[in-house]
């Protein structure tokens, strides 16, 4: 039930809450006011097919995940420093999805908090500071991890670049600095990798230290939908070892089955990190974030013997509630059906790519998908219009899909995982209605003769969809 009209939500909004909080759609807002597996519905009970919320990951207020957090708020919830069944099921079925070495678990609340702790277990451990991120990385909202992304940082008005702080170009193989269209595959890994290679060298030689860590997300979503090359994240990851630091795996954003055959994104990268983070989709909405690392790490952090205590952090009722999630991806083979329809949803995306000539490139992995949408292929010339224009005319459409990357021109499409193929269906065809339609009123103002084909072909051609398959 709406408390007051939308005009007066507005208006409050603008009058107490900071203006640095920003909304989606911020010229028209959506006020939801109730939302349902995949569908959000706002105040006069219009529903929205949500594209976007790789948090309600099972599904929007799932009856199973409502009931378990209901449930055990009726009973107890407090601290963890009271023994208590729940916060231990939840690390054992975390761990049970980790290779064998990753098998300590520290409960926090967001994804941040778990990238900050990450960052201080690996200050701990090494005895470094220097640190390696992506460029357009973004790993959270707190001072030390404002330092750490670059798309926070490197913003006209962000704090300046810590001296401690190296970035890597983001390992974009479709626009980034090294190109599909000029290099063979096995070179971009190695040329990309080698970035890193030539940072810790420089550590060395300028600074005389070695490194701390290297945090990346294992598919940078951020940075633009980025499916790194193979073999890169392993080629870091030896260097970066090599050169004293640890490797931190965020997968805030990736993990928790949403690729489909693995649990977490850097199992598709066959490396092992020392260090991993998740949150958003862990508690379905519910604030419950986790740093999962090795015993050798975690005892470093025991030895400094400065006790860890975070008040909400691993409480009865968030660990109820993720242990819920993980019953619901398991018992309704979440996995298996993003894998199902994220294949359905990347086919179907380039066979739209093949109509419309402002799609540059489709990348995806189970229900994590990119649409490049640029000014000319050849170039790759990025097209923030035709991507603002997108999100504007899906969302008349009620459906909603947001855009990222440098550029803001990579539609991002992360839905909750219980999407269908007819909602992949509904999505693309409307897409295509919507591109269509763009390209006639330019036609139309431009005077130039319609063409229902483009000539150049997209970057989706066969061999990027075998490589894709292979890797899932
Ligand atoms: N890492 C990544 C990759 C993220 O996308 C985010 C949030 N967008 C965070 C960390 C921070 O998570 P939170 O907002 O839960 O603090």
């Amino acid at each position: 039930m709406e408390q007051m009209t939308k005009k007066e939500t507005i208006a409050l909004r603008d009058k107490h809450i900071g203006k640095s909080c920003q909304l989606f759609f911020r010229q028209d807002p959506l006020k939801i006011m109730r939302a349902k597996a995949q569908y959000m519905y706002d105040e006069k009970g219009d529903a929205y097919l949500d594209c976007i919320n790789n948090v309600a990951h099972v599904g929007h207020c799932h009856p199973a995940v409502v009931e378990a957090g209901c449930r055990q708020m009726s009973i107890l919830n407090t601290n963890n420093r009271f023994l208590h069944d729940n916060i231990v099921l939840c690390a054992q079925r975390i761990i049970n999805t980790m290779p064998d070495k990753l098998s300590v678990c520290y409960f926090v609340n967001s994804g941040s908090e778990a990238n900050d702790l990450a960052l201080r277990l690996a200050q701990i451990h090494t005895g470094n500071r220097q640190v390696i991120t992506l460029e357009h990385a973004y790993h959270g909202h707190l001072t030390s991890l404002i330092d750490i992304s670059h798309y926070k940082f490197n913003l006209p008005g962000g704090p300046p670049q810590k001296d401690y702080v190296h970035v890597a170009s983001c390992p974009d193989t479709y626009r980034g600095k090294y190109r599909d269209s000029d290099y063979a595959k096995e070179e971009l890994s190695k040329l990309y990798s080698d970035e890193i290679l030539t940072i810790c060298q420089n550590v060395s030689s300028e600074k005389g230290e070695k490194i701390c860590a290297f945090i990346a997300e294992s598919l940078l979503s951020c940075g633009g939908q980025i499916i790194p090359p193979d073999n890169y994240m392993k080629n870091v990851y030896d260097h970066v070892r090599q050169n004293g630091g640890v490797c931190i795996a965020d997968e805030v954003q990736v993990g928790f089955g949403r690729l489909g055959k693995h649990w977490w994104g850097f199992q598709m990268h066959d490396v092992i990190p020392d260090i991993v983070t998740m949150g958003k989709p862990m508690g379905n909405g519910h604030p419950i974030a986790a740093v999962v690392t090795t015993e050798e790490i975690a005892e470093s952090f025991r030895r400094t013997g400065v006790e860890y205590f975070n008040t909400y952090g691993g409480n009865p009722v968030s660990c109820a509630i993720a242990n819920a999630v993980f019953d619901t991806i398991e018992k309704e083979n979440l996995r298996e059906h993003a894998l199902v329809v994220g294949e359905y949803l990347f086919d179907s995306c380039q066979i739209l790519a093949k109509k419309h000539a402002c799609i540059g490139d489709v990348r995806g992995v189970g229900l994590f998908l990119g649409i490049e949408m640029v000014k000319d292929r050849d170039l790759r010339t990025p097209d923030k219009a035709t991507a603002s224009y997108v999100l504007k005319r899906m969302r008349e459409e009620h459906i909603l899909v947001s855009a990222d990357g440098p550029e803001c021109n990579v539609i991002k499409i992360k839905p909750p995982m219980v999407f269908t193929k007819e909602n992949v269906d509904e999505v693309v065809s409307t897409l295509d209605r919507v591109l269509k339609e763009l390209r006639d009123s330019q036609q139309k103002s431009s005077n130039v003769k319609s063409t229902e084909v483009p000539s150049k072909e997209p970057r989706t051609r066969k061999s990027l969809k075998e490589d894709r398959i292979k890797s899932i």
